[in-house]
């Protein structure tokens, strides 16, 4: 596999991770980096925090070491909006929802958020975790269809929801902005960057974590090894690859297949009292947008409001300053529609990172060159997925047979994707049609 030549580095000011409790957590001396382990796993998003744990916990007595180029929080896994959904998020709108996989997916995201939430109380992690369940709102008529299509769908699949109209919701909210909402109760509303450095540091005696460790190269064979841009060089049983949309810069055979979306988040300062008036005996809330291109708001525990909107696509396959500077007017004239009164109030942290996605929306998973096995995501819920993906590929390197194996393995294989410039032009203008439709959503 080839040199990397592109790392993740923290772009804008991090809302989650500055605002987390456990920011200054201590994770593993580097001095402590040994030369050999039973495995190794890069990257300590909540792909690899899953991958890690399941691991420690099939093989007590194996050395594994949890690598990072960033703090662990400050990659994607704490860039996002924080919203850990169970239920289908693709079939928004989507006559042809393939029931069974939407079961499968319901299932598997259940499994993850249930095994997260017994190791935060088991640990007793003081961590921003809230079971707020979710609001897909609408702010134009001619979205409503999306709403009742979920509806009806979720039923089938004996999914509780439910929907407030507009005075109701105005009461829950407190903004006027959306006509309708439909309320899933099963997501988890989360500050990620938080909630991915508590499960990391909860994480079993086997695992060492080394944060700003960036991997400069994988080497596959009988003993695959990895080199660090320090210099070191680790030799493992086996590799683990949870890096996200960088598995683009490792040069395994699917690269092509992947590619992230830039997208960006906003939160303002805590608001003061009197602009709290129109929140009064309201609870954190979070919103995603009844268009895919939409806006999602949250009201948020330490009494902020976080906005999240805007995909572009970058051809290298990062995130950059620019595209975070540029980002801010959107974000702005969305908080400010749905919160007029609070137009005064400033943007504290506004920052970009990258969505994982494929043309089909299946994920990478498995062995990706002899002895190393990667998880990419591949459709905007990433938190659920890739922590199903880290959970189960810890399986499949450890030999453990299941059902939920058997079904992921069967069903991920990333299609075909245009390459440059084709991919690039057309995803552009593929985005800038859908923010077009999206309308009032954003
Ligand atoms: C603005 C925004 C909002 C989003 N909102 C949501 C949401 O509300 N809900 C949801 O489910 N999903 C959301 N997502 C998507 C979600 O954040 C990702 O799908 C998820 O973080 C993927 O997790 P992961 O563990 O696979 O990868 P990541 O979280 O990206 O972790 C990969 C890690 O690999 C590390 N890495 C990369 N290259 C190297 C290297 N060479 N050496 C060492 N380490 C390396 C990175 O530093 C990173 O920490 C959002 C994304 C964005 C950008």
């Amino acid at each position: 596999m080839k040199e990397v030549s592109r790392f993740p580095a923290p772009v804008g000011d991090l809302g989650w991770f500055s605002t987390a409790a456990n920011k200054e957590h201590v994770f593993s001396d580097p001095a402590a980096l040994a030369t050999d382990y039973d495995f190794v796993v890069v990257g300590a998003g909540f792909g690899g925090v899953n991958a890690a744990f399941r691991l420690a916990e099939n093989r007590p007595d194996a050395s594994i070491a949890l690598l990072d180029a960033l703090p662990v929080g400050m990659g994607d896994s704490g860039r996002n909006a924080g919203f850990m959904i169970d239920v289908p998020h693709v079939t928004v709108g989507d006559p042809k929802a393939d029931l069974e996989h939407h079961k499968w997916r319901c299932r598997l995201n259940t499994i993850v958020i249930n095994r997260m939430r017994e190791i935060k109380n088991r640990h007793n992690l003081q961590v921003d975790w809230r079971e707020s369940g979710k609001h897909l709102a609408a702010r134009e008529k001619r979205f409503l269809p999306n709403l009742d299509n979920l509806a009806r769908f979720l039923d089938t699949i004996g999914k509780d929801s439910r929907t407030f109209e507009r005075a109701e919701l105005a009461e829950t909210l407190g903004t006027d902005y959306y006509v309708r909402s439909l309320f899933t109760p099963g997501t988890v509303l989360i500050n990620p960057a938080e909630v991915v450095r508590g499960l990391a540091s909860a994480l079993p005696r086997n695992v060492q974590v080394f944060e700003r460790t960036p991997v400069l190269q994988v080497l596959e064979g009988a003993t695959p090894s990895v080199r660090l841009v320090n210099g070191k060089t680790l030799r493992a049983g086996k590799v683990i690859l949870t890096v996200s949309a960088f598995i683009n810069h490792f040069g395994i055979p699917q690269s092509g297949r992947l590619y992230g979306v830039n997208s960006f988040g906003a939160f303002t300062r805590e608001l003061n009292d009197k602009e709290l008036a129109n929140f009064r005996n309201i609870e954190p809330w979070g919103c995603t947008a009844a268009h895919a291109a939409g806006t999602t708001v949250r009201y948020t525990a330490s009494k902020r409001i976080f906005v999240r909107n805007g995909f572009s696509f970058s051809t290298h396959q990062c995130t950059t300053p620019e595209r975070v500077h540029d980002a801010r007017g959107k974000l702005r004239r969305a908080f400010v529609a749905r919160f007029p009164s609070l137009e005064h109030v400033n943007f504290e942290y506004v920052y970009g990172g990258m969505i994982p996605l494929t043309l089909n929306t299946q994920s990478l998973f498995g062995e990706v060159a002899r002895n190393v096995f990667a998880g990419t995501v591949g459709d905007g819920l990433g938190l659920t997925r890739s922590s199903m993906l880290g959970l189960y590929l810890a399986d499949m390197v450890c030999g453990i047979d299941s059902e939920e194996l058997r079904y992921l393995s069967s069903t991920n294989a990333p299609s075909w994707c245009p390459p440059e410039p084709f991919r690039t032009i057309g995803a552009n203008v593929r985005l800038a049609w859908d923010e077009y439709q999206a309308g009032g959503e954003i």
